[in-house]
């Protein structure tokens, strides 16, 4: 249904309500036809120039009879509002022709987060449901957090905020801090795309050769949320306010794939479009696997940020085996 649909239902909702008090209530039908009278009234002897202070006291006795008629009703004026679900923008998504209502920018808001690739789940994945009793270092894992902490807010204001190469063993919470990353963003009305690199590359695949290196069957069969539609996924990955790359270290390596991740990691920082870019691959590991362009694009613009301490998986299933027993 579409919104002027929508306004006109609830504005006929409205009317059959004051029908049905008027039904249960004669006088206050009568008192609302003599203020509508007395109202035009007034508006005719100003258009005339002629004296209304009379009928200013006349409207003004009718209102008060009427206030106490509501009230003894247990009612107020309420009673003849449209019930809005934005009484702001009366559900028009605009406050006046230009300036679009908040109420509006939080159904952007969930649309951008449908397209930033993140599941429902991932959006719980925040800076405060960041716990640090799993860290045997907790201290130094602060201080990485608020480094973070730090990039997404200049993001978000607009500022120059770099780009961040997050790297450590896998299952250590790198993926919780930089969707924590990615969902400030999002909440400050930015634009996100969180992907794995695997899934990117395999997106890019289906891009440039129009098929799936997997049978269309064993994706369905690990239902797999579809990839980015195809025309669209190069000009997105480019001016998306902030790429998240997870996981460069997990994927086939293959000549495409270095050539694909240089080049969009290249325009990235040309176009002065911030990254985060995690790995489980540490120094010659991560060094060793890739062209030196790369290497050299990843990290030499990416700030590092060594996430060092062990999976911290493993302890809270135990911990959670432990409350279970
Ligand atoms: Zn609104």
């Amino acid at each position: 249904m579409d919104r002027d649909t929508r306004r006109l239902l609830k504005q006929a909702e409205r009317d059959k309500r004051v029908m049905e008090l008027y039904g249960r209530n004669p006088q206050l039908k009568r008192l609302d036809e003599e203020l509508a009278a007395a109202g035009r009234e007034g508006l005719t002897n100003v258009w005339q120039g002629a004296d209304i202070a009379a009928v200013q006291k006349k409207i003004s006795l009718l209102q008060d009879k009427k206030g106490r008629l509501l009230s003894s009703l247990d009612l107020d004026e309420d009673v003849y509002e449209v019930d809005w679900d934005c009484p702001l923008c009366q559900d028009r998504g605009y406050v006046r022709p230009g300036q679009v209502c908040s109420c509006q920018r939080q159904d952007e808001g969930s649309r951008r987060f449908l397209e930033s690739g993140l599941s429902p789940l991932q959006k719980q994945m925040t800076f405060e449901s960041f716990s640090l009793e799993w860290y045997d270092q907790p201290a130094e894992v602060d201080r990485l957090v608020q480094q973070l902490r730090g990039f997404s807010e200049l993001l978000v204001r607009g500022e120059p905020c770099g780009n961040l190469f997050l790297f450590g063993p896998v299952g250590n919470g790198k993926t919780h801090l930089c969707i924590a990353v990615a969902n400030r963003v999002l909440a400050a009305g930015k634009s996100v795309i969180y992907i794995r690199t695997e899934e990117l590359l395999e997106a890019l695949r289906e891009d440039f050769y129009g098929r799936s290196e997997k049978p269309e069957r064993e994706r369905r069969e690990r239902q797999e949320r579809p990839a980015f539609s195809r025309s669209q996924l190069t000009a997105r990955l480019l001016e998306v306010d902030l790429l998240i790359l997870e996981d460069l270290g997990t994927e086939r390596l293959t000549d495409f794939a270095e050539e694909q991740l240089t080049s969009l990691i290249d325009q990235r920082i040309s176009w002065q479009k911030p990254w985060i870019i995690t790995s489980h691959l540490i120094g010659e590991k991560f060094s060793g696997r890739y062209d030196l362009r790369l290497v050299d694009r990843v990290l030499g613009e990416g700030k590092r940020l060594y996430l060092k301490e062990n999976s911290i998986r493993f302890k809270k299933a135990q911990k959670e085996k432990e409350s279970g027993r």
